[in-house]
């Protein structure tokens, strides 16, 4: 696959920013349980959070695959990190870049790409997970703008946020085609939001459920044309699963080059574990794992980025790089044997945060589902 002079220069600057700044505080942060507020603003200094965004429109002008690039090399450093980066990257900003007026683009989307507000974006209810169908919290369309009731959960930096996009349902009767998104600013009057949730991985991305009690927005907060929630969705679905799939090479790569290195260090009959066989099948069957999660992956971002159609391509490759993240988190815990299971050492952090990309943009079942009908079954 052939890479660009930018490919190589975002790589190289994120590789190393997260070998000096993010690896040596990676335990530490992610023990303290707390939203990095540091290393948010030094991502917006670097401009990774703009990446995805035209240079004369507050972004830093790049492009999907750069943006999935620097999600990697953060992923290898601290998937926390990579997960606050993409939301405010993709999710969290998208639909107000795009539909949002001047004025809420200046006062919101400018100051988020400065890493100065944080963002997120709310789909999931308690009742509507993979079904989103089902969803529904309302909106309702008044004189004086819409009023929002319900609910969302699994809101990923809920508790810190400054704005939120948030999936309303405006008519049940359309079902699908009374989906649409609304802004909400976190001050709105009748919105609320609970404690952060106790997570098992990726524990300083703070995550809450969110409500809404007559909380009332102006018309111009409906992001997107009137009907089209659920297709401006889908337009970004195959980057969020890209994404999602250079998070799982982030992580492939951390296990693995911890797996190495022990292998190398540790000394058993009289040799170190890296001369045992079973050791280095281990460790092979990761890198083939690896080197075809890259293949599919920026197989698909570059795709996205030629404009083609890559929802197959990309659902492949987040179901495929993901898989291979929980296995090769899995191996790294073997292969450093009883220390894996010591939070002194990362394995115990990859097993447990490889959990975190299995949800999001489609659990696997459904990706299973869609491939096997995309495929002609
Ligand atoms: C760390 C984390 C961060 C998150 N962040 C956000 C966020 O920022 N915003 C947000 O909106 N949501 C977020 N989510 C929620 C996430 O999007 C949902 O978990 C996801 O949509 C799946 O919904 P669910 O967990 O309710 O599972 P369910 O949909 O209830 O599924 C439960 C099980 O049933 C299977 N299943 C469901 N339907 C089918 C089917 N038709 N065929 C076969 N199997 C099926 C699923 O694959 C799964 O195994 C987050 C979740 C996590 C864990």
């Amino acid at each position: 696959m052939l890479r660009s002079n930018a490919e190589d220069t975002v790589r190289k600057s994120m590789a190393m920013f997260v070998d000096n700044e993010v690896i040596p505080q990676a335990k530490e942060i992610d023990a303290s349980g707390e939203f990095p507020r540091g290393m948010f603003r030094e991502m917006a200094r670097m401009g990774v959070f703009g990446l995805r965004y035209p240079a004369d429109q507050g972004g830093s002008g790049g492009n999907t695959t750069l943006f999935c690039i620097s999600c990697e090399e953060l992923a290898r450093g601290l998937m926390s990190l990579a997960a606050i980066t993409a939301m405010q990257s993709l999710m969290g900003t998208n639909f107000l870049f795009h539909f949002g007026t001047d004025e809420l683009r200046e006062t919101y989307f400018l100051p988020a790409m400065r890493g100065e507000k944080v963002a997120c974006f709310c789909l999931t209810e308690p009742e509507a997970g993979s079904d989103l169908g089902n969803v529904s919290s309302r909106a309702e369309k008044t004189d004086e703008g819409y009023r929002l009731n319900g609910m969302k959960t699994w809101v990923t930096n809920g508790p810190v946020a400054d704005f939120y996009t948030v999936l309303m349902q405006t008519d049940p009767k359309k079902k699908f085609r009374g989906l649409n998104f609304f802004f909400v600013p976190g001050d709105t009057p009748g919105f609320s939001r609970s404690k952060p949730f106790d997570l098992l991985g990726t524990r300083t991305t703070p995550i809450s459920e969110i409500a809404f009690k007559d909380c009332l927005v102006p018309h111009h907060h409906m992001l997107g044309a009137e009907g089209r929630g659920l297709s401006n969705l889908l337009s970004i679905l195959a980057e969020i699963r890209a994404m999602t799939a250079a998070l799982a090479i982030g992580l492939q790569r951390a296990a693995m080059d911890d797996s190495i290195q022990y292998a190398r260090e540790r000394v058993q009959f009289g040799q170190t574990i890296s001369h045992y066989q079973l050791i280095q099948a281990k460790v092979a069957n990761m890198a083939v794992d690896l080197e075809a999660s890259k293949l599919l992956t920026y197989k698909a971002t570059h795709m996205i980025d030629e404009k083609k159609d890559a929802l197959t391509d990309a659902s492949m490759a987040k179901y495929f790089a993901t898989e291979a993240a929980c296995r090769a988190s899995d191996h790294a815990t073997r292969i450093l044997g009883a220390y894996a299971y010591s939070m002194e050492y990362s394995a115990q952090r990859y097993y447990r945060d490889n959990r975190f990309l299995l949800y999001g943009g489609g659990s696997h079942e459904i990706l299973q589902t869609n491939i096997a009908k995309w495929v002609g079954l």
